[in-house]
């Protein structure tokens, strides 16, 4: 297993060493190969990232990623969307749980579900003119991409509750009645009992009935959207991990990004980072990932915790906590 590691910009660069300080006490066989990618390379050699990473990258597995600060020079490549691309990493998914001791916007923690996100097309096709007086991105859904999203989603269902929601907005927008059709279709071919929402009322329910949904299947921009608001049921940014899935890569991020604001101060919360180490175990089949969630119980139990959370404790405490259940109790 050969493990690109890129800590990024920001308090990537806090996070990312202590999530693979977790990582380490599995003992497992890992080659990691670290990379140096995003704003800071961008100063020092002005590409964010290059032809030569790309193919490092692709000599690898699975990434793990920090966080990168957005380059202001807009010919410059998007690191994100550069590997996505690339790696052809079509499914973004977001589990999003309540975790012990800790209470989001509704004050409620009875939900446990999972946003699958088309990660390909959509608004985010990339195809768009800008002019002074008009401007407009193409929203591109295709059969194919729409075909192996709803498969992803139908395969994750079957291991859980078997029950699929189909976000979408096809009332309004034409191009979303291929993408509701082939999930119905896929769903149907697959056994899974489904149901379809608008996104507009997917919101409202997502905040008043968040335990009602298992797996949750959408289109690129409204995912995006809907994944970042269910950060607010969890409670903090830095509680939700993220994974981008292809047939033969795998991406794992935190979902907040480098921010700046805290960075170098050695106060972010590693929880993120850590949790989408346990999706990446989780990914190569790891039948011990689990113990991540026991080790998180336990240093919020103890209140081991970063001052997002109300805490004291650093970025590298709870990191050391982790890692130090982790290695005791596997
Ligand atoms: P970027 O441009 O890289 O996305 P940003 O300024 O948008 O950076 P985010 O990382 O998206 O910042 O986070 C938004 C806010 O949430 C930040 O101001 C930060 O204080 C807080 N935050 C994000 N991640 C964490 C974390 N892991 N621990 C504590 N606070 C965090
Ligand atoms: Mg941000």
């Amino acid at each position: 297993m050969k493990l690109a590691v890129i800590e990024g910009d920001g308090i990537g660069r806090e996070v990312i060493p202590v999530a693979v300080k977790v990582l380490d006490a599995f003992g497992l066989e890992f080659e990691k190969v670290p990379l140096e990618l995003g704003y800071t390379q961008w100063e020092r050699t002005g590409t964010a990232i290059s032809s030569d990473d790309l193919e490092i990258i692709k000599g690898c597995d699975a990434v793990l990623f920090g966080a990168v600060t957005t380059v202001p020079d807009p010919n410059c490549k998007s690191v994100l969307l550069t590997i996505r691309k690339e790696l052809d990493l079509y499914a973004n998914v977001r589990p999003v749980k309540p975790l012990p001791c800790i209470i989001g916007v509704t004050g409620r923690n009875d939900f446990d579900f999972i946003i699958v996100r088309e990660n390909t097309e959509g608004l985010y096709s990339g195809i768009e003119e800008i002019g002074s007086d008009i401007s407009w991105t193409k929203r591109v859904v295709t059969r194919r991409s729409s075909e192996r999203i709803a498969e992803y989603a139908c395969k994750l269902a079957k291991k859980r509750k078997n029950k699929l929601t189909i976000v979408h907005k096809s009332n309004v927008l034409k191009s979303d009645k291929l993408f509701l059709d082939v999930c119905r279709q896929t769903a149907s071919a697959n056994s899974v009992e489904y149901e379809d929402m608008l996104v507009d009322s997917m919101a409202y329910n997502l905040m008043m009935h968040p335990e009602r949904y298992d797996i949750v299947v959408t289109t690129n921009l409204f995912g995006d959207i809907l994944s970042d608001m269910c950060a607010a049921l969890v409670g903090s940014l830095g509680l939700v991990p993220s994974a981008n899935i292809g047939d033969k890569y795998a991406f794992f991020e935190p979902v907040h990004g480098s921010a700046p604001d805290i960075a170098g101060k050695g106060i972010a919360n590693p929880l993120a980072a850590i949790l989408s180490v346990k999706m990446l175990l989780e990914w190569m089949g790891e039948p011990r990932s689990q113990v991540i969630d026991e080790a998180i119980t336990h240093v919020l139990q103890k209140k081991i915790i970063t001052p997002d959370l109300g805490g004291t404790a650093s970025t590298i405490e709870v990191g050391n906590a982790v890692a130090e259940y982790v290695r005791k109790n596997i």
